[in-house]
């Protein structure tokens, strides 16, 4: 990887006159500042005003063409995290003569990609708000390949977690500080702005308290082709069907300790019949947590951000997660979510501390680490005696801290037995199992037939053809949804079928016309369309 830009030779003369007569070009996708990404020509950076400019021109094109409400409050989220009002990107506006009278650009020859971390220090944000949405935007752009230069402009240094954004492509990511050093005005012959929040699955509570995001757009499946691809740079291969199976304890060696981590392992072992290890951020590298927890069965750990590591667990698998004295695991799910997304195949179990005698807490601490000291003596004595944290936002909020940064001296009868009602007999990854669902297409030919009975009675017989798909899948049980509706009525009455006709009697007036909706349904819950309806008149 080379730190410099790439040494493509552009000729200089014919870059610098193409941005003076065609100015930016700007094209984006999406409605709202929290959906779009936007792709530029000739899009340009001042190092000293640290502004991003639009030159005009005779040819530029700027889409959306917002006016003032580009300002309101901005062109985009330059971040994966939704309207965060410290990641909003916008540029300035000159005429490209201006160009004239300004530091002579340096062109940046890359295809760029130009967005936010959020908290590159904390791997839950590393995976859910940088690297997943990195990985997802340049699958969305073909123009952004494993070419691309990923620009970084939050201001953070590396942080500890840079060679996993360096894994995203085969240039070295460029920070914002580094700008500098090439040049007092950049141009960026090609480059995309923001990024694609599909796949992020939860929200930090901002504006209300945590939790999983209202419209989750990702399933297991996205999930693990960005592990695999993330295996493979790690160099780490997928041990097929290996032959031991076993559990890890992911232990946190800094705060939020298991203080009987000795006695949980053994525990564990005991239990389940099974080979335990510990791994940490500290003691082990990447890779090598990478290769154990993707073989794993089970995987223990203190609620944090390690916990995002159950990405790389093999279906079937199991999460347990431990939370403190006082936080109800239902209010902190990030792990919960991610575990539990259709088709992550994973088993998740939360157990929490419920015996303040196995707490030990920490109320001298820095407030960032959990302590009180600084609060006034009535409030300090309320945490304490608190038995729940309330629910709270983001993210300084002085008794979550307090009660987050405990350590904890887990009760092992009491994790056991938990984790039993879950894991009844072995835990472990089932192999194979393809557990990807397919959903069926419209019935085809839908027809009625009424007949009438005198005055008072009459029926309908309906009959359609399978979906089209069908015949390709193999399907464990395939029924058949049919509502009846009398036009003109709110209500219907709904019958479930297993064959592909249907003579019906109850409730059917003669001279009357019905409207019957119909749809195939999968394996009990996969519900298909509705074809067109059907008008039937008796
Ligand atoms: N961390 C760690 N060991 C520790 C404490 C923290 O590896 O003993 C890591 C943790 O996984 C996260 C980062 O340090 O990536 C910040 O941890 P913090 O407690 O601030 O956040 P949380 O884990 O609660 O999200």
């Amino acid at each position: 990887q080379s730190q410099e830009l790439s040494q493509v030779q552009i000729d200089y003369h014919a870059a610098l006159q193409a941005l003076v007569e065609d100015g930016t070009r700007m094209v984006c996708t999406g409605r709202m500042h929290t959906d779009r990404v936007c792709r530029f020509e000739s899009l340009c950076y001042s190092t000293e005003a640290e502004e991003f400019v639009y030159f005009h021109s005779n040819s530029s094109v700027m889409l959306p063409n917002l006016g003032s409400r580009r300002f309101q409050p901005a062109l985009l989220d330059l971040s994966s995290v939704e309207d965060h009002n410290t990641q909003y990107f916008n540029f300035v506006e000159l005429p490209a003569a201006a160009l004239k009278f300004m530091p002579k650009p340096v062109f940046v020859p890359d295809v760029a990609l130009i967005a936010n971390r959020f908290n590159p220090d904390n791997l839950m944000h590393v995976f859910h708000d940088d690297l997943l949405p990195i990985y997802y935007t340049m699958q969305q752009f073909s123009d952004l390949d494993v070419e691309t230069r990923l620009f970084f402009m939050e201001g953070w240094s590396e942080g500890v977690h840079f060679d996993l954004y360096k894994l995203l492509s085969n240039k070295q990511p460029l920070l914002r500080e580094q700008l500098k050093t090439l040049g007092r005005l950049l141009c960026f012959t090609k480059s995309y702005v923001g990024l694609s929040k599909i796949t992020t699955w939860y929200q930090y509570g901002f504006v209300q308290p945590q939790g999983p995001k209202a419209n989750i757009l990702v399933s297991g499946n996205e999930i693990r082709q960005f592990t695999k691809f993330m295996m493979q740079k790690l160099n780490v291969s997928l041990e097929e069907s290996s032959s031991e199976e076993y559990i890890v304890v992911f232990s946190r060696t800094i705060n939020r300790l298991i203080l009987n981590e000795a006695e949980l392992i053994l525990a564990l072992a005991q239990e389940f019949q099974m080979k335990t290890i510990t791994v940490s951020l500290e003691e082990h590298s990447f890779s090598d947590i990478v290769r154990l927890i993707s073989n794993a069965s089970m995987l223990v750990s203190m609620h944090g951000a390690q916990l995002v590591m159950s990405l790389f667990l093999p279906r079937g698998a199991t999460v347990v997660e431990l939370f403190p004295y006082a936080i109800n695991p239902e209010h902190y799910t990030p792990y919960k979510t991610l575990a539990t997304l259709p088709g992550m195949d994973l088993q998740y179990i939360a157990w929490q501390n419920t015996d303040r005698e196995d707490t030990v807490t920490y109320p001298d601490r820095p407030w960032d680490q959990g302590g009180i000291a600084h609060l006034d003596k009535a409030e300090q004595e309320r945490i304490i005696k608190s038995t729940e944290v309330p629910r709270h936002l983001c993210c300084r909020n002085p008794e979550w801290l307090f009660r987050a940064y405990q350590d904890t001296k887990v009760n092992i009868p009491s994790l056991i037995h938990v984790i039993r009602q879950t894991v009844k007999s072995k835990p472990g990854p089932k192999r194979q199992k393809w557990s990807g669902s397919l959903y069926p297409g419209k019935v085809r030919d839908a027809k009625c037939q009424a007949s009438v009975q005198g005055t008072s009675e009459a029926k309908l017989a309906v009959s359609w053809q399978i979906p089209w798909n069908l015949k390709y899948l193999k399907v464990r049980e395939v029924k058949y949804e049919v509502w009846i509706q009398e036009q003109g009525e709110n209500t219907y009455m709904p019958y479930i079928l297993s064959h592909q006709n249907h003579t019906f009697s109850e409730n059917i007036k003669p001279f009357t016309i019905y409207l019957v909706w119909i749809r195939c349904i999968f394996n009990k819950n996969l519900l298909g369309p509705f074809a067109d309806v059907l008008l039937c008149s008796t």
